[in-house]
C-alpha cells in the first residue's frame, strides 16, 4: 500500500487538497459566523431607530411612565427593537419587551462593545443616548446569530464536496501523469538491467526529469563499457585458445610419430623432437607473456622506478642483440648520447627495448640497418628503435599495440613466431611509467618505434602501477 511513486504522489496530492479545503472551510465559517454584514445592518437599524425616537421626543417626552412604556412597546413592535429608559443608576425604568423577553441589567454602558447579555444569556446589541434629565434612552436588538453547523451543512458542504471531489479526480490524473514521467524510464531501466547481459542491447532512451535522465545516461554508459569489456574478454580467450591449439597439435602429432614408430630414422626422430622443443618454447613464451599481461591488468606488476642511465642501457642492449643481428646479416648500432638520469624500471625497460629489437631483427631483411637511439624531449627523454625493414602497412598501424594483433603473420614465416602480444605488453609497461609509445612506418622503407618517458619527479621513487 502506498509504496509506489504513483500512489504516494496521489496520496500527497489528496492530503494537500483536503487540508487546503479544510483551511478554506474553517476561514469561511469563521467569517460567516462573525457575520459582519448582518452586524452592520443591525447597528444601522439601531442608529436609525434612536434618531427617530429622539426626533419625535416631544410626542412621548411628557407621557407618564406607564403610558410611555405602552407607547414604546407599540413603537418597538413596529420597528422590531426593544426600547429601554434607564435612571441615573442605570436601573431599568421602562422596558418595551418586558413581557416577551428575559430582563437585562445594564451595569455599564460603553460606546465600544455595545453588547449586553440578558438573563437567559442571549446577546443583545444596543445603542444609547442620554436624555438630559440623567435618564438614558437605550435601543437594543438581538445580536444576529448564524448557526455554524447549519451554515456548513446547507451552504458550504455541497460546493466543497463537489470541488474537493473534482480536485481529487484531477489529482489522480496529475499524479498518474507525473508518476509515469518519473517511473516509466526507471521501470525500463529495471527491465534492461534484468535482461542484461543481452546480445546487442540498445541504449535506453534518455527521458524523464533531469535526475532520471542522468541516471539513464550513466546506465547506458555502464552497459556499453560492460559490453566492450565482455567482448574483449571473449576475444582474448578465443585468441589464447587459438594460439595454444597450433603448437599443441604439432607437439601431439610429432610425439605420436615418435611413439608409434612413424619417425623411424634417428634423423626423423631428432627432427620431431626439435619441433616439439620449439613448440614447447613457443607455448612457454606465450604463457609468460599472458602472465605479464594479467599482472599489468590487475595492477600487480610492480614498476620500481630508480634513476636510470639510459645511454648505458642502450649500449648494453645493442651489445646483447649484436650477435643475433649479425647472424641475420644486419648492422645494429647505438646512437644514444648521455641522457639525464630518468626514473624507470631497468628490467622492464630492457624487456621493452628487447622486444622492439627482436621485432626489428625479425622484420628486416639481411643487409639492413637497425639503430637504437635517444634524445632529450619535452621535459623527458625519448628512446627509439629504427630499422630499414619491411615496414608496417598503414591499415595495420592503428592496431599494432592491440593484443594478439599480427600484421600479416606470414611475413614472419621461418622466424621465431610470436603471438602478437609483445607490443601490447611493451605499450602497457610504458603506460605504467606514465610514458607514451608510438610508431612511424613506411612499407618497404622501415619502421621507427618511439618511447617517451617523463623526466625526474622528485616524489616518485617506487610506483606500484594502479590500473586506470
Ligand atoms: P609478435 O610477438 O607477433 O612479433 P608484436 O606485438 O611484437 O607481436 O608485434 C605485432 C605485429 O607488429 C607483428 O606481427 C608485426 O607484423 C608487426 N611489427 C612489429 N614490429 C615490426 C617491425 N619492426 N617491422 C615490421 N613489422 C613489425
Amino acid at each position: 500500500m502506498f509504496r509506489s511513486i504513483r500512489s504516494r504522489l496521489w496520496l500527497s496530492y489528496a492530503l494537500l487538497i483536503v487540508s487546503a479545503l479544510l483551511v478554506v472551510t474553517v476561514s469561511v465559517v469563521f467569517y460567516l459566523v462573525s457575520n459582519p454584514l448582518e452586524l452592520r445592518q443591525a447597528k444601522q437599524k439601531l442608529n436609525i431607530v434612536q434618531e427617530l425616537l429622539l426626533a419625535t421626543r416631544d410626542e412621548w417626552g411628557n407621557l407618564p411612565a406607564n403610558r410611555l412604556e405602552r407607547e414604546f412597546r407599540r413603537r418597538a413592535k413596529n420597528l422590531n427593537v426593544r426600547i429601554f429608559v434607564l435612571d441615573e443608576k442605570r436601573q431599568v425604568l421602562i422596558d418595551s419587551g418586558r413581557n416577551e423577553n428575559p430582563p437585562i441589567e445594564f451595569k455599564r454602558l460603553t460606546r465600544l462593545i455595545q453588547t449586553v447579555y440578558d438573563d437567559a444569556n442571549t446577546p443583545w446589541l444596543y445603542n444609547w443616548e442620554t436624555l438630559g434629565n440623567n435618564q438614558v434612552l437605550v435601543v437594543a436588538t438581538e445580536r444576529p446569530r448564524v448557526a455554524a453547523l447549519n451554515l456548513v451543512s446547507d451552504e458550504l458542504l455541497p460546493p466543497l464536496l463537489f470541488g474537493g471531489g473534482a480536485a481529487l479526480v484531477l489529482a489522480l490524473f496529475l499524479a498518474y501523469g507525473l508518476a509515469r514521467w518519473v517511473a516509466d524510464p526507471l521501470q525500463q531501466m529495471v527491465s534492461a538491467a534484468k535482461r542484461f547481459p543481452e546480445q546487442g542491447a540498445k541504449p535506453l532512451p534518455v527521458e524523464g526529469p533531469q535526475e532520471v535522465r542522468e541516471l539513464l545516461a550513466a546506465f547506458n554508459q555502464m552497459q556499453a563499457r560492460v559490453e566492450t569489456s565482455q567482448r574483449s574478454q571473449k576475444e582474448f580467450v578465443a585468441n589464447v585458445s587459438h594460439e595454444l591449439k597450433t603448437p599443441l597439435t604439432s607437439v601431439q602429432g610429432f610425439a605420436q610419430a615418435i611413439l608409434d614408430g612413424t619417425a623411424e630414422t634417428p634423423e626423423a626422430q631428432k627432427n620431431a623432437a626439435q619441433i616439439i622443443y620449439d613448440e614447447a618454447g613457443r607455448m612457454h613464451r606465450l604463457v609468460l607473456a599472458l602472465l605479464d599481461l594479467a599482472r599489468l591488468d590487475a595492477g600487480m606488476l610492480e614498476i620500481r622506478r630508480a634513476p636510470l642511465d639510459l645511454q648505458a642501457l642502450a649500449n648494453r642492449m645493442v651489445e646483447k642483440f649484436g650477435p643475433q643481428a649479425s647472424a641475420a646479416g644486419l648492422t645494429l648500432l647505438a646512437d644514444c648520447p648521455a641522457l639525464p638520469p630518468t626514473p624507470a624500471d631497468g628490467d622492464r625497460l630492457a624487456q621493452v627495448l628487447g622486444n622492439l629489437l627482436e621485432n626489428a631483427i625479425k622484420f628486416t631483411p639481411a643487409g639492413g640497418l637497425i639503430t637504437l637511439g635517444g634524445q632529450v624531449k619535452d621535459g623527458g627523454v625519448e628512446l627509439w628503435v629504427q630499422d630499414s625493414g619491411i615496414g608496417i602497412a598503414e591499415k595495420d598501424l592503428p592496431h599494432i599495440f592491440e593484443r594478439f594483433y599480427q600484421a600479416d603473420p606470414a611475413r614472419a614465416r621461418g622466424k621465431k613466431q610470436g603471438a602478437g602480444l609483445g607490443l601490447a605488453i611493451a605499450h602497457e609497461i610504458i603506460r605504467a611509467h606514465s610514458g607514451k609509445m608510438s610508431v612511424r612506418s613506411l612499407p618497404g622503407k622501415g619502421s621507427q618505434f618511439v618511447i617517451w618517458l617523463p623526466g625526474a619527479d622528485p616524489d616518485a621513487s617506487t610506483l606500484i602501477r594502479k590500473k586506470k
